[in-house]
């Protein structure tokens, strides 16, 4: 469907260097695709083709823009299976699961083609006769996105949608481990006729990034990964004087009560922890549990966690794919290494997976005798690992949840209408759930979190477009003479 290249000014070219670095395969070890190893000239004439295209693009009505956003839907829809395919092959995960991940992208698509047509603002009642005013939203100029490899179509659709409707142009670094998913995402844009230089991608690793923060007319920064990486391009953003929206880490809960359904949530347990293989922001990592239906709550966990079948994602038996990639594995082994130190019981999984040597597969695994406070149970591990905490009430649940220095997705299940609403009201993440596991976010909602978890941005939904615009508040005056009233005065000097 594609090429693997850079796309600039609506050309699909290589780094101006000519380097090159392979994409891997993390189940088998195969080479996937050789990509352009950017540097700053690269991400200099995607900024260059960005500003330029930005005059045409910001004037072009956003309903018009709309209907090329609704045609990457339809596009999208067309290419959905080789799309999670190419994602299955270069980043590990199960095919359900990266179909899942280029359907989040086709709902954006139709929700911010829609926005064509509101991208709404508002009026208010103004202080002097013959005057009105509106505050209007509008576009910024060149915006950066820099993206993981977890939901490497999904995430980028998170950003690209509505910078895009708003009328900004974009330049797209994503992750390294997932270039070509990234360049197949991207030629959707393209056959749906969107201009040249409205969205540029530039291929590379850190250093390709850091030259996207660095560049001055980039005004805007996007960015989604891991905790160290957001702090460092937040610093710099702010030095610069940028606007940043930040999606870092989590260590998300489910809180299962003595009157749970206990069926109900194994189910949501196991998929919400060992789904993607504990590799999304979301994933349940802590699970905290009433000591009272705790010893059936774990003989269910540990059945679930030793049937799951890991193997190749393209496989559409295999339950659980591979880590993405050397250094993940080494980070969640030495967590195990961590939780033995720290007292902690392996139930199930605790090791390496042997069977797939080729692949970077890891066994899910369970660590009971958590006590809140624990490394395990605090730091974010991102790989198939539960830590179970117990508790003796509904007040003490909600303090282990609450207390990380992550805030994003919670969950608990409960019977209790009272329990629920308690849980509500009183947990502290930026997404809640009554019984269902912390992951699944629907486009339509706001997604993110508090605490270090973000800046206090939030993605999708209508505020999913604060990150891309700038409000604009104007003032009409069709008086046609001085207003020379004491009071209009008054409140033109005192307004500033
Ligand atoms: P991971 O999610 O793989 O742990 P990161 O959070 O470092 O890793 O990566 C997320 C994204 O940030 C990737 O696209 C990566 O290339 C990019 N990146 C890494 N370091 C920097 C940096 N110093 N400046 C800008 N972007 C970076």
């Amino acid at each position: 469907m594609t090429e693997f290249l850079n796309y600039i000014n609506g050309a699909w070219v290589q780094a101006k260097s000519g380097k090159t670095f392979a994409s891997k395969n993390p189940a088998t070890g195969e080479i996937v695709a050789e990509v352009p190893l950017s540097g700053r000239e690269d991400i200099e004439a995607a900024v260059e083709a960005a500003k330029n295209a930005y005059k045409a693009w910001r004037l072009t009505p956003a309903p018009r823009r709309g209907e090329i956003l609704f045609r990457v839907a339809e596009l999208l829809k067309e290419h959905k299976e080789d799309i999670a395919r190419l994602m299955t092959q270069e980043m590990g995960k199960i095919l359900i699961e990266t179909r899942g991940d280029v359907q989040e992208a086709i709902d954006m698509a139709y929700y911010m083609g829609g926005e064509g047509r509101r991208l709404l603002g508002y009026t208010a009642p103004v202080e002097m006769p013959n005057k009105f005013g509106m505050a209007i939203r509008d576009s910024v100029g060149v915006v950066g996105l820099i993206t993981p490899w977890n939901f490497p179509v999904a995430v980028p659709s998170w950003k690209m949608l509505p910078a895009l409707i708003a009328g900004n142009c974009v330049v797209f670094k994503p992750s390294e481990d997932t270039p070509a998913v990234a360049a197949a995402f991207v030629k959707v844009f393209e056959l749906a006729g969107l201009p040249a230089g409205v969205l540029n991608l530039v291929l590379g690793a850190g250093e390709t990034g850091d030259a996207l923060v660095s560049h001055p007319h980039v005004r805007i920064i996007s960015f989604t990964g891991s905790t160290d990486t957001g702090l460092k391009i937040y610093t710099k953003a702010a030095s610069l004087g940028k606007k940043v929206t930040l999606e870092m880490g989590g260590k998300n809960a489910i809180i299962v009560m003595d009157d749970a359904n206990l069926d109900l949530a194994a189910d949501a347990i196991t998929w919400s922890a060992f789904g993607t293989t504990g590799q999304r922001c979301t994933a349940t990592s802590r699970l905290i549990v009433h000591k009272a239906i705790k010893p059936r709550l774990i003989e269910r966990l540990v059945e679930k966690a030793k049937t799951l079948r890991l193997g190749n994602g393209l496989e559409e038996q295999v339950n659980m794919g591979p880590l993405v990639n050397q250094k993940a594995l080494d980070k969640v082994a030495s967590y195990l290494q961590v939780a033995r130190a720290e007292g902690a019981q392996v139930l199930a999984g605790g090791s390496r997976y042997d069977e797939l040597p080729n692949g970077y597969f890891f066994q899910p695994t369970l660590l009971d005798g958590i006590k809140a406070g624990m490394r395990v149970e605090q730091e974010e591990i991102f790989g198939p690992v539960l830590s179970i905490v117990e508790i003796g009430s509904l007040d003490e649940a909600i303090e282990v949840n609450n207390n990380t220095a992550y805030g994003l997705s919670s969950s608990i299940f409960t019977e209790n209408v009272n329990a629920a609403f308690q849980a509500i009201r009183d947990i502290t993440t930026g997404i809640v759930y009554i019984n269902h596991g912390t992951t699944g976010a629907e486009i339509q909602f706001p997604f993110g979190g508090t605490r270090g978890t973000g800046n206090g941005m939030r993605e999708a939904g209508q505020v999913g477009l604060d990150s891309f615009t700038e409000w604009k508040s104007v003032y009409v005056d069709f008086s046609g003479r001085l207003q020379r009233a004491q009071i209009d005065t008054e409140r033109i000097l005192g307004e500033g």
